[in-house]
Formats: structure tokens, sequence, C-alpha cells
């Protein structure tokens, strides 16, 4: 069998899908403990598997992606209600002041589970000097 240099982007043992893994967020590594302890706060472990959650480290990765994905969404159903319906300005600052925040919370846990997910599924972490 011949080396590919691809070992690193194998699912790790037990490993399950990062989409799944990011849509239920759940462990990345057994797929039954959940990730979070409240809505975006990560767990400091796996309370299944054990897996230890210290590798993890998405930094502005889910904020940046949700701002795009949320900025199309928002300002698009925004001009979408305006001139189809035409209704007064407060129903936009009512409608778009509560479902902003809604998405916002939902992108944001679904997009850190899954940036955890695919940091697990493809071992990524910080470099390293060998000491060999
Ligand atoms: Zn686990």
């Amino acid at each position: 069998m011949t080396e590919t240099g691809n070992e690193s982007a194998q699912v790790p043992p037990g490993g399950v899908s990062p989409v799944y893994a990011g849509v239920m967020a759940k462990c990345p590594r057994c797929g039954k403990g959940s990730l979070l302890h409240t809505f975006l706060n990560l767990r400091d472990r796996c309370s299944v598997c054990g897996l230890n959650y210290r590798f993890v480290d998405t930094g502005d990765g889910p904020a940046i992606f949700a701002i795009f994905i949320l900025g199309v969404l928002v300002l698009g159903g925004a001009l979408w209600v305006e001139f189809k319906l035409e209704p007064p300005l407060w129903v936009h600052a009512v409608l778009w002041g509560i479902v902003t925040p809604i998405l916002a919370i939902g992108l944001l846990r679904f997009l850190k589970s899954f940036l955890v997910a695919l940091q697990y599924y493809h071992r990524a972490e910080e470099g390293r000097l060998s000491k060999d």
C-alpha cells in the first residue's frame, strides 16, 4: 500500500460526521455527549467518551461566518419584506429586532460545533517543533 500523504484527512477513530456533530452540537468523537453546556460555551470534556476539548480553538471563525451569512439573510429578508409587503417602518424594527438575534444564536451554535468537529476530523492544531 502506498502512502498518499493525506493521512491527516482520515476520520480519527470513532469520529462522527462533522455535519452531524455540528447540527446536533455533539461530541466530534462519539456523537453522543453534548459539546456545549450553555448555548455557546464549550464543556471541558465529553461526558460520554471523555474527549478533552482543550484542543479546540475556533477563534473568531464562527462569528465571521455568522456575520456574512446573517448579513445576506437579514438584508435579503428585509428587502423582500419591504418590496413585497411595504409595511410601516416599525414592523421592520420589531421583526428584524426579534429574528436577527434568534438566527444569530442558532447559527453561532451550529458553526461553533461544526468548526470544532472539523478541527477534530482534520486533527488541526498549532504547529510544533519536533523534539525528535
Ligand atoms: Zn464524546
